[in-house]
């Protein structure tokens, strides 16, 4: 059986468009998963610590068959492959981050693992590509996407022309 799943990319080190596309296809390449849709590319400003470059950000859509923390474990590796380094500094620069916004229906609530990922509902650099992915998206509490989008301005976001996916 396959979830469909939402993974929200950010990176603001070492070539951050780069480190995304990277990371999109170690997603298309992870076992029992099929990269479903990809969102455009949107440069945002950082969260936390202001001295740092802006992220550039995207949401993917991934059906998959691996249960939440094979997933997490999963994304977790991906990250450290494309070299990042865990620092004590909460939310400072990194060369990539992924984190599970959405796995099915479920509302998980572990040490390791919270779904829906606690602050997708009032970050525009995740609502706004989740939309474009999709836009009749309904969480598992009962909100429509549409109804978290309008409680949260596109402020500090931008669209990049970039493609997001060399090949569709
Ligand atoms: P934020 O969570 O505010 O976006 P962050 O992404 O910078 O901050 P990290 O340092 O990447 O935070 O992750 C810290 C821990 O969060 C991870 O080790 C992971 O176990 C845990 N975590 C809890 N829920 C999730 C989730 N939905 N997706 C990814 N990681 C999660
Ligand atoms: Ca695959
Ligand atoms: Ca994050
Ligand atoms: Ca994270």
């Amino acid at each position: 059986m396959s979830e469909r799943v939402y993974i929200g990319l950010g990176s603001n080190l070492a070539q951050p468009l780069r480190q995304l596309r990277t990371a999109l296809d170690s997603l298309a390449a992870l076992p029992r998963s099929q990269l479903a849709r990809v969102s455009s590319f949107y440069a945002s400003d950082p969260l936390g610590p202001a001295d740092q470059p802006r992220y550039v950000n995207a949401v993917a859509a991934l059906d998959t068959g691996l249960s939440p923390l094979e997933l997490l474990d999963a994304l977790q590796a991906i990250e450290l492959d494309q070299g990042r380094v865990r620092k004590d500094e909460r939310w400072g620069p990194r060369t990539l981050d992924l984190d599970i916004l959405l796995f099915g229906d479920r509302q998980l609530d572990e040490p390791r693992l919270v779904v829906p990922h606690y602050h997708m509902h009032a970050r525009a650099f995740v609502l706004y590509p989740l939309a474009e992915i999709a836009p009749d998206l309904v969480l598992p509490d009962g909100r429509a996407l549409t109804l978290l989008l309008q409680a949260c301005p596109f402020s500090g976001l931008e669209r990049l022309a970039q493609a997001s996916q060399v090949t569709p």
